[in-house]
């Protein structure tokens, strides 16, 4: 690279990209309206093609006829497409990485992470494979056998968000595939390049281990382009990470077909810190979850909730570490916070901040504006704000590194705090008192779909379900039973004997 770390160009940025691209496989398509930025310097890398009405339609179509030949196929057997992506993901991850840093401003770091997360989830849909399990129950009628079976649901129309522009996707498409669906992804118009990337890679695999390409459609483009997938009768299941805005606007269209949802959506997460709290531990654990990806985590955490004896130890220490971070380009290993994805984003963090401050708000430290990246790169400083209250602006989710600080003298009233927002994905508690950490993860402690203990609220683990429940979306994806979204249940009942006996013993002339 010719560029300086300090002194990033656009176009050695660009050229990095072709090259990682190349590298990957993947050929940079002919020119056309959708733009490929980066972060890093808010300059344009280059232009991609936006599928067309009718292209949209023919991917849906394809994806349709495959899903009729794939979800005969033995689920092991279909795993081994899985089985491939993995070991082309192992070879590539740091270029996929350092794709995922060009395009979405991510630190190294976090983008190897993202990739290795990809990998966790391939291995575990392909020992899935082996786990669709369905249920025996016992008949209530002689000589009868109750069963259910899970089936392959059909076409799967993935959306996701700029965040986690390759995680997402392979959350969806490992599990889909092993479960006998195929997918059309509409990635975020601001990821065009990593998607590329991932869909080349799909196609390899599946075309190593002689499976049908055809299983994996790929269609760019803004929502316009996703609007096809929520209105296609032909897609069964419509899995939508993003915004609360977009989840409102796509889940009353799909539910309108009678076709299914699984929503990943915004969060605010909150963390309370009580005064039993190891204070060094919690505050490492709050720096992460806070500042790490330049607050663009859809569990960042926004809503810090300290107990009053603990609040000038613990803010003390998080702003220290905060004013140690490193702001800068992403490529420099040395640097923890990355880009704002855009001016958008910047403008979003300027306005909330100012309405914290005439909400009575106290800015502790960051906020500003770092400069020296050009005029369309946004660079900020982490900023944290102490709060008199849990006004409207902290009860939205601003996607910019905002952590707004209350404080509380009750336990319960702090629980009472915590979920007094409209979203519900992730939480956490920092305690020594078990009986806390207890009461935080009971049915009348944290409303979350995920709450953690001594840990902050970002970077889950593939193992367990992930999503939240009110405005998030109610969505589950990734480990545990999620699968079960993207299959079809039947009830079997078989009867073997020679008599014809109705259930509830009803008798029937
Ligand atoms: P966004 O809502 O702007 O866009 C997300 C995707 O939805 C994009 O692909 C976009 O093109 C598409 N889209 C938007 N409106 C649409 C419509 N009407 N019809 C069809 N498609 C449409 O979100 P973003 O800015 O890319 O990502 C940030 C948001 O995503 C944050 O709110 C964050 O919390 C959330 N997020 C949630 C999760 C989760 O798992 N809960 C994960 C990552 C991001």
């Amino acid at each position: 690279m010719t560029h300086t770390l300090d002194n990033p160009r656009t176009e050695d940025l660009f050229a990095r990209a072709a090259t990682l691209l190349g590298e990957l496989g993947a050929e940079l398509p002919a020119t056309g309206t959708l733009p490929a930025r980066t972060p890093i310097t808010g300059g344009t890398l280059t232009t991609l093609h936006s599928h067309s009405t009718d292209e949209v339609d023919a991917a849906i179509d394809r994806a349709a006829q495959a899903f009729h030949r794939w979800r005969t196929v033995p689920a092991p057997e279909r795993a081994a497409v899985v089985r491939r992506l993995a070991e082309l993901l192992t070879v590539h991850k740091v270029r996929l990485g350092e794709l995922v840093t060009l395009e979405a401003g991510k630190i190294g770091a976090e983008a190897v992470g993202e990739v290795q997360e990809m990998i966790d989830i391939c291995e575990f849909a392909i020992g899935l494979s082996r786990q669709l399990y369905g249920k025996t129950m016992p008949s209530e009628r002689p000589g009868h056998r109750l069963m259910e079976t899970w089936h392959p649901l059909g076409v799967i129309g993935v959306i996701s968000a700029f965040n986690f522009p390759v995680a997402v996707w392979a959350w969806n498409t490992a599990v889909a595939l092993v479960c006998g669906d195929t997918v059309v992804w509409k990635p975020s118009e601001t990821t065009p390049l990593t998607a590329l990337a991932c869909h080349t890679l799909l196609r390899r695999a599946a075309a190593d281990v002689g499976a049908d390409p055809e299983v994996h459609q790929l269609i760019q483009g803004g929502s316009e382009v996703g609007a096809r997938l929520v209105d296609d009768e032909r897609v069964a299941l419509l899995s939508a990470t993003g915004s609360v805005r977009m989840g409102r606007a796509v889940a009353p269209k799909v539910a309108a077909r009678f076709g299914r949802c699984l929503l990943e959506l915004g969060g605010n997460n909150g963390a309370i810190v009580t005064p039993s709290a190891d204070i060094e531990l919690a505050a490492r654990g709050i720096v992460f979850a806070a500042a790490g990806t330049a607050g663009q985590r859809c569990t960042t955490l926004r809503r810090l909730i300290v107990h009053d004896d603990a609040v000038g130890q613990l803010l003390q220490r998080v702003a220290g570490a905060y004013e140690r971070l490193r702001v800068g380009n992403p490529l420099d290993d040395s640097v923890l916070v990355g880009p704002l994805i855009d001016g958008r984003a910047h403008d979003g963090m300027r306005i909330a901040l100012e309405r914290a401050i005439a909400d009575g708000g106290e800015l502790v430290c960051g906020g500003e504006r770092v400069d020296g990246f050009g005029d369309d790169a946004y660079y900020v400083r982490p900023a944290i704000v102490r709060m008199p209250a849990q006004t409207a602006v902290v009860r939205e989710e601003t996607f910019a590194p905002i952590l707004y600080v209350l404080t509380y003298q009750d336990f319960d009233a702090a629980i009472e705090l915590h979920n007094a927002v409209p979203q519900g994905l992730s939480s956490a508690i920092f305690t020594g008192d078990q009986r806390e950490a207890e009461r935080f993860l009971a049915a009348d402690g944290s409303d979350c779909g995920i709450a953690n203990v001594n840990i902050g609220t970002s970077g889950a683990e593939i193992g367990g379900a992930f999503g939240g429940e009110k405005h998030t979306g109610g969505g589950r994806e990734s480990g545990s039973d999620s699968w079960k979204a993207y299959m079809r249940r039947a009830t079997n009942t078989v009867n073997y004997s020679d008599q014809l006996p109705l259930a509830q013993g009803i008798e029937f002339g």
